[in-house]
């Protein structure tokens, strides 16, 4: 069975204090045992949480990370030094980092290939812009972000990645794709990796949907056959939504 997955994207959110209290408090839920969760602090933080979640269920992962091993980059953090805190995820291709950093997809498959290189896991976020889904190139966008990104990689490469299918114009909107459109997206990006690669490497690879998940829509959002979880933003940085969220699976 795939891995059913939640995972936080804090963005630039919580300092240091607020890291210590969020987790404290996320300490004293009980776990859904069939979800694997995750959280992603901002680099600032991801030590602390990496020891503060040590002997707990719950990973870290990091928002970014750079392509390269090291060098003259100031102000970037190599997979190497996430791995030093112990940090094994990574989320790449967020539309934020397409958008406001210029990441293009060339740029992206050099990320993925460094992450794999260092033994991470990559969460892969690929979705199309409002304009796209408009003019009805949903389906080709995601198609060249997919085969850009990710169709380089061996079959052996698809163990560590999970892909999350977030359209742009559902990100921190209040707008969520409906059931049946994260549904239709997610079963054409495993067909897609089936085309590409095999039944196999399609349906062990966990796809996760991302844009307003909200403790009110993601039963039915996770209910979705093809749908394995969720990228979630704002909601993941409230204990209680975040964990009503986790547990939409089993309740
Ligand atoms: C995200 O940033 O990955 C995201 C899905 O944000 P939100 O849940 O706030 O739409």
């Amino acid at each position: 069975m795939r891995k059913k997955i939640v995972a936080g994207n804090w963005k630039m959110h919580k300092d240091l204090a607020e890291t210590e209290a969020f987790l404290g408090r996320l300490k004293e839920q009980v776990m859904p045992e069939e979800v694997s969760i995750i959280v992603a602090p901002p680099f600032t933080n991801l030590q602390h949480a990496f020891q503060s979640l040590r002997d707990h269920p719950v990973r870290v992962a990091a928002q970014n990370m750079h392509q390269s091993d090291k060098g003259a980059f100031t102000g970037e953090v190599s997979a190497a030094m996430l791995k030093s805190v112990g940090v094994e995820t990574v989320i790449l291709g967020h539309s934020e980092r397409r958008a406001h950093f210029n990441e293009t997809d060339d740029l992206l498959a050099e990320k993925v290939n460094t992450a794999l290189g260092n033994d991470m896991t990559v969460i892969f976020c690929v979705g199309e812009e409002l304009k796209d889904r408009k003019a009805g190139d949903q389906f080709e966008v995601v198609q060249n972000q997919l085969e850009k990104g990710l169709f380089h990689l061996s079959e052996d490469d698809w163990a560590h990645v999970v892909i999350a299918y977030e359209p742009v114009w559902a990100i921190g909107t209040g707008e969520t794709a409906s059931p049946e459109q994260a549904q239709q997206m997610h079963q054409f990006i495993r067909q897609a990796v089936t085309d590409h690669y095999s039944e196999t490497v399609a349906e062990a690879v966990s796809i996760l949907y991302g844009g307003s998940v909200k403790p009110a829509n993601a039963k039915e959002i996770f209910g979705q056959p093809d749908v394995d979880g969720g990228l979630i933003g704002g909601a993941a940085l409230e204990v209680e939504s975040f964990m009503e969220i986790a547990k939409a699976f089993i309740e």
